[in-house]
């Protein structure tokens, strides 16, 4: 069943009409290496060469057009560079120009004025008269041409392919040699039959035909919907396989019960409802804890809608089945911060709980990880500083990832090292990942959403100021002062260098400073290379409202809380992404005040940039947002998933064909659901071709 013996897997080179030359530069231009590689270089448009447009039907937004006529007063104009050839097309509906600046010679030669061409080209149009450059021209043939009503591919090409006499339309010859040999065993059916009836996709040999050499629009359509669900099917298969693989084998920790450390808390000292995204989210990990298999989850919730309490919860979970936890936050700022709410919402209970950072002193930190091996340590709280080697628990039972788009899989990884048992992970991000992109790039794992923000929240208003506009901006923010708020102001960090970005900040400072002076007024001023006691210091004057402005870089995206702060300035808010700015965003409205934000961008815009801020002053949903950052940016630059290797698709896409995922999605759970080891007779072409295809890619990347 295995096509071994296909001839797809044949070198480029022994394609009728490659060679040795045309070969290496298909290698080196294209990345195709073997006839399987061409077959899935597919064509990014056809060519409509199955109708003949009457002239006179010609207009502007006409973009190729195939005409049948009569050729007409041939003759040069220009001199020199200008040089070019022109002569006319007649049908009995009109008259179009044929436009040469190459290869005249060889027109005026095989042209002849008085017999009938068929003309395909690109138009355009010159003082409002309709011109085809440099067309595809050849004596009409009527009986010819019945034969070879098509569509014809168009392929990308490179500059360095084309000087080697491999432009677009060449390589569609060498893709028309190649599919003339391929028969049904090369290219063997992989999705089982019911499916395909079920589905009524066309069979996988047809579907590669089409694609490439359609006899009309219709077919194409077909061939492309086979494929990309076949795409997706297929990786969805695989993604399940290694969740029930996962599954399998792994050994997880069991919480047997919700003792008395959750209770209490629970019931004495939890200063708010929570929401019910927040208990619903409980309720998964109560499961999971008791499952014997360990827990590998992504909870994703919008800003500030309360990830940290459901983390807390879990821990305290932990602890009741006599297990330690840790929680590792990407900043140290952050690390603090998580450290002190945790301190003090759990004052009132016998519970120990501590800080490592890198900044964490030699003493102090010896000290500390003796309590954690001890095992009298029941919380850390820290940086990548909890990963590192010295570091050893005496049980940890649960880890908790903040702010995952942070961390690189490896230091994910690193945490199951730390307990024979590896440890319940739960990942938490606030960076809101597209339904899609979760589907396909963290397909493994489990994850939940909570897309409910706490009662009593008010939707920040957002809105969009140009740099004239400053003062008012100013006059806003000294309004919202004199209530007893706070404020954010915050610039860009400028990739290039830290310097500028430096000179930039503190000069915003100064002019903050300028408006807003001491005594009355206290600014923090926040960067990225600032000594670590220096930042604590501001941020913490900030947290206690002793200053109450926060000049910042962007340091202060992740997750810092202060629900007194209402009012949230970026400077330059142009040069920020969607998300990011979603993000900085979301550090204002934690609280019960109405909250503002203030996009303050240049005069000029661009397209996209004016997008994004309108964007942003038009909701404040982050899955909404993300989905849009999404289709901006394309998937390889949504945080997070860079190198995850699960989003190359050839053909479907994520941010197009998302009803063919969901149908591919549930189609492959059904599958499995049924016969987990594809065992079935009907399910055996799916496992066969599965097997055929192991090793080609690294799935292993994902997890
Ligand atoms: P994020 O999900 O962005 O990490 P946090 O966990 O920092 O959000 O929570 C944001 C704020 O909302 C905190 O001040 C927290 O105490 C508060 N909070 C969390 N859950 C609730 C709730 N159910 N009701 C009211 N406030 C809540
Ligand atoms: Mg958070």
């Amino acid at each position: 069943m295995i096509e071994k013996n296909t001839i797809l897997l044949s070198p480029i080179e022994y394609l009728k009409g490659v060679g040795p030359l045309r070969a290496d530069l298909l290698k080196k231009e294209l990345n195709i290496f073997t006839f399987n590689d061409l077959l899935h270089l597919f064509p990014y448009k056809h060519l409509d060469k199955t109708t003949i447009t009457p002239i006179h039907a010609i207009n502007l937004s006409t973009e190729f057009v195939q005409v049948v006529g009569t050729l007409e007063n041939i003759h040069i104009l220009g001199e020199k560079r200008s040089k070019r050839l022109i002569a006319y097309v007649r049908d009995n509906t009109g008259i179009v120009e044929l436009v040469w600046f190459q290869g005249i010679n060889w027109v005026q030669k095989n042209l002849h004025e008085g017999l009938t061409y068929l003309v395909f080209g690109r138009t355009s149009f010159f003082n409002n008269k309709a011109q085809i450059v440099h067309p595809e021209i050849e004596i009409f043939n009527s009986q010819q041409n019945k034969e070879r009503n098509f569509l014809e591919p168009v392929y990308p090409s490179t500059e360095k392919l084309k000087q080697r006499g491999l432009n677009g339309r060449q390589i569609a010859k060498l893709t028309q040699v190649l599919i003339q040999q391929l028969s049904a065993n090369d290219l063997l059916e992989n999705i089982p039959e019911n499916i395909c009836n079920h589905l009524q996709l066309m069979n996988r040999l047809e579907a590669y035909k089409n694609v490439h050499f359609p006899k009309n629009i219709q077919d194409y359509e077909q061939a492309i919907q086979r494929l990309k669900f076949e795409e997706f099917l297929i990786a969805q298969i695989r993604l399940q396989l290694i969740k029930i693989q996962r599954h399998k084998a792994s050994k997880g920790v069991v919480f047997k019960e919700v003792g008395n450390l959750f209770n209490t808390f629970y019931n004495h000292h939890l200063p708010f409802e929570l929401t019910n995204a927040q208990k619903n989210v409980l309720k998964q990990i109560r499961q999971d804890t008791v499952s014997g298999h360990q827990m590998n989850r992504l909870l994703q919730g919008d800003v500030g809608s309360g990830k940290t309490i459901v983390a807390l919860l879990c821990m305290l979970l932990a602890a009741d089945n006599g297990f330690q936890s840790c929680m590792m936050a990407p900043t140290e700022i952050l690390a603090q911060q998580h450290y002190n709410s945790l301190s003090e919402l759990l004052h009132k209970m016998n519970l120990s709980i501590s800080l490592l950072t890198g900044s964490t002193k030699a003493k102090e930190r010896k000290k500390i990880l003796e309590d954690l091996a001890q095992g009298t340590t029941h919380f850390i709280v820290g940086t990548h500083a909890l990963i590192e080697e010295g570091v050893q628990f005496k049980n940890l039972g649960f880890a908790v990832v903040d702010e995952q788009h942070r961390f690189g899989v490896a230091q994910r990884a690193a945490l199951w090292k730390k307990a024979t048992i590896p440890p319940h992970i739960l990942v938490m991000t606030a960076t809101p990942i597209p339904r899609t992109l979760a589907m396909t790039a963290y397909g493994d794992l489990d994850y939940s959403v909570m897309d409910e923000l706490p009662k009593g929240r008010q939707a920040i208003t957002t809105v969009h100021r140009n740099e004239m506009q400053r003062i008012k901006v100013m006059e806003f923010i000294r309004t919202e002062l004199a209530k007893g708020r706070q404020a954010y102001v915050i610039y860009p960090l400028i990739e290039e260098s830290e310097k500028l970005s430096y000179e930039d900040l503190m000069q915003g400072y100064e002019q903050i400073k300028s408006y807003f002076p001491e005594p009355k007024y206290h600014i923090s001023v926040l960067h990225g290379k600032m000594p670590t006691e220096q930042k604590e210091v501001n941020m913490q004057r900030f947290v206690t409202g002793k200053t109450q402005i926060m000049v910042s870089t962007t340091v202060i995206e992740v997750g810092v809380n202060v629900p007194n702060a209402t009012v949230m300035v970026i400077e330059s808010s142009e040069k920020f992404g969607l998300s990011q700015l979603h993000q900085l965003r979301g550090r204002v409205g934690r609280g019960n005040e109405k909250s503002y934000c203030i996009l303050l961008t240049g005069s000029k815009l661009s397209i996209d940039a004016k997008e994004r801020i309108n964007m942003m002053c038009r909701t404040n949903n982050g899955f909404e947002i993300a989905e849009k950052d999404l289709e901006l940016r394309g998937p390889g630059d949504v945080e997070g998933t860079r190198q995850s290797g699960a989003l190359n698709f050839k053909i479907a896409s994520i941010i197009n064909d998302k009803d063919i995922l969901e149908k591919a999605k549930s189609i492959a759970e059904n599958i499995l659901e049924e016969d987990k080891d594809l065992n079935l007779a009907k399910n055996l072409p799916l496992k066969n071709y599965l097997k055929q295809q192991k090793g080609k890619t690294n799935w292993s990347k994902i997890s």
